[in-house]
């Protein structure tokens, strides 16, 4: 009897090492305490960035404003007159996602503009001023919002016309919904919503545009890592958030960030944000 109560504490001792190695992580990369090798300080004149500039709705100036993001005619005139008399180039997004925008130097004095959205005054108030200013900018549509001829909304006869007058038209999405909120293997009966999302909606916009389109802007800016692989597999060249701050040139950057722009910027604020 003595024997066996002996073996009995000799097999929960066993047990209990047995358990202690099993749940003890003695794997060897733990062991390795690793540095990284981190900059510390990067070379300042290779910080050098081109701010994005983000745009949605413009009203007519006897017209009420009703977000803060969206600007009256003469605000945004001032705007591009702003950029022209501080002698600031405005290049093409394309410019920039080619990494083709000129040496560091010149790129302090360089910007981009975007306008999100299918607001019909992209045609009939911006389609003019660009055309008198000749500053290329982007548009970014979802799919869902372009609207039947006749309809009165932005529709795909205008987008034609415009992105052969300086408004390049990039994707923005089928549905505008926010992507990061999807499942993977959440389904609408044609497909998964982020493939229609992502790769329908660039599809559709290529037939329609008869162009490629390289660019998407994620809806409300929000994006996770997910949706940067999936953006990546649709064939997108570059994507683009509303997350703040400057864009590093010399970074193989995938998604760019952009200034959003409110209406409420005073003229010495809109001018930091593009020297
Ligand atoms: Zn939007």
């Amino acid at each position: 009897m003595k024997k066996l109560n002996t073996l009995i504490v000799i097999l929960i001792f066993a047990e209990l090492i047995f358990l202690a190695i099993f749940f003890f992580d003695f794997s060897p990369v733990k062991a390795v305490k690793m540095k990284w090798k981190t900059k510390d300080i990067v070379e300042y004149d290779r910080v050098s960035s081109i701010p994005v500039l983000l745009y949605h709705n413009i009203v007519e100036d006897n017209k009420p404003v009703k977000s803060p993001f969206a600007l009256k005619k003469e605000n945004l005139l001032n705007h591009f007159n702003i950029i022209k008399d501080q002698g600031i180039k405005v290049i093409p997004l394309s410019e920039l996602a080619g990494g083709s925008a000129g040496s560091i130097s010149d790129q302090k004095k360089s910007v981009v503009i975007t306008f999100d959205d299918d607001y019909l005054s992209m045609y009939r108030i911006l389609l003019p001023i660009v055309k008198e200013y000749k500053y290329p900018v982007t548009l970014f549509v979802y799919t869902d919002g372009i609207s039947k001829p006749g309809k009165g909304g932005l529709d795909w006869k205008m987008l034609r016309e415009m992105d052969k007058n300086g408004i390049d038209i990039q994707c923005h999405s089928i549905s505008h919904r926010d992507l990061t909120v999807v499942k993977t293997n959440e389904t609408y009966s044609s497909g998964k919503i982020l493939y229609e999302e992502l790769y329908v909606s660039k599809a559709l916009m290529e037939k329609n545009l008869d162009k490629t389109i390289s660019f998407f802007a994620f809806p409300y800016g929000r994006y996770n890592l997910e949706l940067l692989e999936l953006a990546k597999q649709a064939g997108y060249k570059k994507v683009f958030s509303t997350d703040y701050g400057p864009n590093i040139i010399t970074r193989d950057n995938f998604c760019l960030r952009r200034h959003h722009i409110k209406n409420s910027y005073s003229d010495e604020f809109f001018i930091s944000i593009i020297k």
